[in-house]
Parts: structure tokens; sequence; C-alpha cells
């Protein structure tokens, strides 16, 4: 075994929302560790807190208090800068809605994130033409978003996660926006890439799936984790 350090941290994570006059607690002093090239899976009802703790794992937004650290990064001690840094060069995220650009074509939303750092354009192309190859989009470069399935766009969104080769993937509720089948086929993909790849991941879903094939699921409620397996 080696003395790294886990790929991610959180210790005493915690993040009040106000609304009004009442103050919600999102996240009420969560802790976890997630070891590196571990397959997450955080599940719990809607308003379980599971996205406000991706969102705070992906370093999109500041926690309450608490602290997060990536790898040997405490992202307490940075500034938006450097956590936009941190975004675009080590983690991937993967949305339930995809969040593709709609006018732009498969193969340009997976380079568009590398285009404003890239000098020599034609090595990124190829790379982003071998991941849409890989995740079965190999005779759908040209088209746009609206000319796809909702797989084959969450297959683009996938991709385009994985531009940058991130060591870290966050996904929340991936399949949500999918029927069952290919809800499955999507986490097959994700399932693989951690496989094949030893990408950490942490998917949030409802999707009992999800929990099966995952290393360690963790039960959220009220922002606390209430439960944790090893299916
Ligand atoms: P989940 O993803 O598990 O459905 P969320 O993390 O989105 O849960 O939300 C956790 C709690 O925090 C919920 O009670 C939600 O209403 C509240 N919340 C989330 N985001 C905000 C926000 N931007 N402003 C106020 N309250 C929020
Ligand atoms: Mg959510």
């Amino acid at each position: 075994m080696s003395d790294s350090p886990p790929m991610v941290r959180a210790r005493g994570l915690t993040k009040l929302y106000r609304v009004g006059t009442e103050m919600v607690h999102a996240l009420d002093h969560l802790d976890l560790e997630v070891p590196r090239g571990e397959f997450l899976a955080v599940l719990g009802t809607s308003g379980s807190g599971k996205s406000t703790l991706l969102h705070m794992l992906g370093a999109l937004d500041h926690p309450t208090s608490g602290e997060v650290w990536l790898d040997s990064t405490n992202l307490a001690g940075l500034r938006d800068r450097e956590l936009s840094r941190i975004r675009r060069t080590r983690i991937g995220f993967i949305f339930q809605t995809f969040n593709l650009i709609p006018t732009l074509t498969s193969l340009e939303n997976v380079t568009i994130p590398l285009l404003p750092v890239t000098r020599n354009r034609a090595p990124l192309r190829e790379r982003g033409r071998r991941l849409l190859e890989n995740v079965g989009l190999g005779d759908r470069l040209h088209h746009r978003p609206s000319q796809l399935s909702g797989g084959q766009r969450q297959r683009v969104a996938i991709a385009r996660a994985l531009i940058h080769q991130p060591a870290l993937v966050l996904a929340d509720e991936p399949t949500g926006n999918l029927d069952t089948r290919t809800g499955g086929e999507i986490l097959s993909l994700i399932h693989r890439l951690n496989r094949e790849q030893g990408t950490t991941i942490i998917v949030v879903s409802h999707n009992p799936q999800v929990a099966q094939r995952a290393d360690r699921a963790i039960h959220l409620r009220d922002g606390q984790i209430v439960r944790q397996e090893r299916p």
C-alpha cells in the first residue's frame, strides 16, 4: 500500500443556506474519505444534501465550515481562480441534464474545455475523436445534441468530462433523465472507466443499480452520513 493521501478527504463539512429567516443545514459536520480508485455511490432522498456534497468536493462552492482536501491540496486556502484551475485540470463533472452546448457538434462539445489552453488543435481533436469512439459514438462525431438520443448525449458529456484526464469524476444523477436500460448502459460505461483507468468516481443517485456496482455506498440524511455499505 502506498502512503499517498486519499483522493478526497472531508472533515466537519458543513453548508448552511439561508432561506428567508430559516437556516437550512444542507451538510452537517460530514466526514468522508475516498481512497484513490474507489467507485463511491452517494444515496439519499431528495433534499438530503447529495448535490451540495458534490459541489463542495468539486470545488464549485465554499463550505460554511469544515475542510475539503483533494489529494494533498486543502481547498479552504484557495482563491476562486485557483479553485477554477483545479476544476479544469483535475475534476470531471457529469450532470443529469448533460449540459451540452446545443450549437456545437459532439466533437466540439468534447474538446471545447481545452480549446482556450491548446495551441495545436489537431492532437486535441484526435483525442476527442478517440474518447467519442470509446463511448460508442465514433459515428456521431459531427451530430449536434438535438440529433442525438438522451443516452448518446450523456455519452458525449462523459467523453467531455474525460478530455483532461481527470483523477476524479463527479456525477450528479447521471442516469436521472434516462430510461432504465439506457441508464444501465451509462452506468456500465462509468464503471468501466473506473476499472480500466483507475479513475476515482463519486456518483450521486437514486438508482439502486449504482449502489450494486459501487465499491461502497453511503446514505445521506439531513446532510449527514447515516449508513454505509460495501455491496
Ligand atoms: P439533494 O441533491 O440530495 O436532493 P441538495 O444538496 O440539493 O439535496 O439540497 C440539500 C438541502 O439544501 C435541501 O433542503 C435544499 O432545499 C437546500 N438547498 C440546496 N441548495 C440550496 C440553495 N442554493 N439555497 C437554499 N437552499 C438550498
Ligand atoms: Mg441533487
